[in-house]
């Protein structure tokens, strides 16, 4: 049994950078404040990290990768076993500091970003002990051959994630990366950095090796982009927006650095008449709205087939009502804060426009100004549902990334597949329908790297993750990220 961390979340409280196995201050000496975005007040700081940060990052993770990649497998996933069980046993500090840091819902963090945190660290730490090499045996006229193929880590692995699931993405990355026998140095988001700090301290109190995962805190101006253009990082995965992940190609590309970009999504959520009604409206509140709509697979444009639109609109509206906007600490809030005070514009500026544009507000589309003393100044926006829009309209093609949903009538299937294609992104879609030929027809000619059938959000690790268009380059998941993380090397070798 693991003894209780002493760790107490302290009020201003300086997040560290980890380097080499240390908790360290920036080389600079500089902090950032780090707001609460349910009080819109400062409640810590993070390092303002620079390029110097990064270079001592590099160097602990280029000394510590020799010794890391050759541990044996069985010794790299006992220490990330421990890592998993000490995230078990600070879950709900873990998950108290992941909603204060981003806003959302205590029963969020709770249950879902946390709790997959550890299953990231379990799923991988165990794939690595079930893995296979590939061999062939050739046969020429005159000579015969073994061929097989090594799988060996790359090297130092730059991991970049963002703000909406902090812990969950951050280890997402991780997890592979040093599994695989990569060392990594790593940067959250600086406007979620707390749950990756305390993650660092469990995995010095698991006993990963000095050098092996390294975070360093900062703006991805001067953090990001300095672990980008490190040559010594042959390897980036990325997580963010769209516009991000352009600047870091072009950085990466002339550099031949392996990349994995998973990027913004507009995804559709198409409602056939003949589907399982409740099932299908219950679901698509969720896919809108969880998170505060903050999720790249958010289901943002609803399609509903024209006999059952207005039921469903009516439905719709009525269960977005119902979810009490709140204190996210507080257990009965469904919806908290949006991340920061810019998010909370923005997002209310692309409900104006959708205004200008003639879309009908059905429900929410304002600001919430939250009773309590503690959240009167947070960032809340009422879930919002608008209708009257051009399935190209600018609402319905830009990636909103909070609680907005708009819903469109169609008529039949050819037309609804090429509205949820127009977009220039194609990460995921939802289709309810009871009709199995449809469902399969219809998967086959959506554009995105995943497909839900008559479910949201249902997530197997083992599974192949990702975006096609502007949603990304790669895949993350499973086989896939154990493939990324590792560079193939043919052996060939003859015998009579
Ligand atoms: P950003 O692209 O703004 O940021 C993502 C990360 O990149 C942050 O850590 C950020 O640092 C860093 N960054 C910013 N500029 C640079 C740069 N020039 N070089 C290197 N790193 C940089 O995205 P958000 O944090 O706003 O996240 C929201 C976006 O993420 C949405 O578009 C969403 O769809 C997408 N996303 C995609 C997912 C997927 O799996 N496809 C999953 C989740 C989100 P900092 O913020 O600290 O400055």
């Amino acid at each position: 049994m693991i003894a209780a961390s002493p760790y107490t979340l302290t009020v201003m409280q300086r997040i560290a950078h980890s380097i080499n196995g240390e908790l360290v201050e920036p080389h600079s000496g500089a902090y950032l404040d780090n707001v609460e975005p349910a009080t819109g007040q400062v409640y810590s700081h993070v390092p303002d990290g620079d390029a110097a940060d990064v270079q001592a990052a590099v160097d602990a993770a280029s000394k510590a990768f020799a010794r890391w990649a050759a541990t044996p497998p069985q010794q790299r996933s006992q220490v990330m076993l421990r890592i998993a069980d000490l995230i078990d046993r600070d879950l709900e500090k873990l998950a108290r500091a992941e909603t204060i840091d981003n806003g959302k819902p205590l029963n969020l963090s709770r249950s879902v970003d946390i709790p997959r945190a550890a299953s990231n660290m379990r799923f991988f730490a165990t794939a690595i002990l079930h893995g296979h090499s590939e061999s062939h045996a050739t046969q020429l006229s005159n000579m015969r051959a073994l061929n097989y193929t090594l799988r060996q880590p790359v090297g130092v692995a730059g991991a970049i994630s963002p703000w909406n699931l902090p812990l969950y993405l951050f280890t997402w990355k991780i997890a592979p990366a040093l599994a695989t026998g990569n060392t990594v140095v790593a940067k959250p988001s600086e406007l979620t950095p707390m749950t990756a700090y305390l993650f660092s301290e469990l995995c010095i109190e698991a006993g990963l090796p000095k050098g092996v995962l390294n975070v360093v805190h900062g703006t991805g101006p001067k953090v990001g982009a300095a672990i980008v253009s490190h040559a010594d990082i042959p390897i980036i995965t990325f997580t963010g927006g769209t516009a991000t992940g352009a600047t870091i190609a072009r950085e990466a590309g002339p550099m031949f650095k392996k990349l994995a970009l998973e990027l913004g999504g507009k995804n559709p959520n198409i409602v056939f008449a003949d589907c399982d009604y409740d099932k299908a409206v219950a679901t698509s509140v969720r896919a809108a709205f969880a998170n505060q709509g903050q999720i790249c697979l958010a289901g943002s444009r609803v399609f509903v087939e024209r006999p059952i639109f207005d039921e469903f609109v009516n439905e719709f509206a009525q269960r977005a009502r119902e979810l009490r906007v709140g204190d996210p600490l507080d257990e009965a809030s469904h919806q908290g804060a949006v991340v920061s005070h810019d998010h909370m514009e923005k997002v209310l500026g692309c409900i104006e426009q959708a205004r200008d544009d003639g879309g009908r507000i059905v429900c929410g589309g304002e600001r919430v100004h939250v009773e309590s003393a503690r959240c009167k100044d947070g960032y809340f926006i009422q879930p919002t549902v608008i209708t009257g829009l051009e399935p190209n309209s600018r609402t319905n093609l830009q990636e909103i990334f909070g609680p907005v949903v708009t819903i469109t009538p169609f008529d039949d299937e050819h037309e609804v597949v090429e509205w949820a294609n127009a977009t220039p992104y194609g990460l995921s879609a939802t289709v309810w329908t009871e009709n199995l030929n449809r469902a399969h027809t219809v998967a086959e000619r959506l554009q995105t790297g995943t497909v839900w059938i008559n479910c949201w959000l249902l997530r197997d690790l083992r599974v192949p993750f990702g975006g096609v268009k502007q949603s990304g380059v790669g895949r993350e998941g499973g086989e896939e990220a154990m493939r990324f993380f590792t560079e193939p090397k043919n052996v060939c070798v003859a015998f009579e």
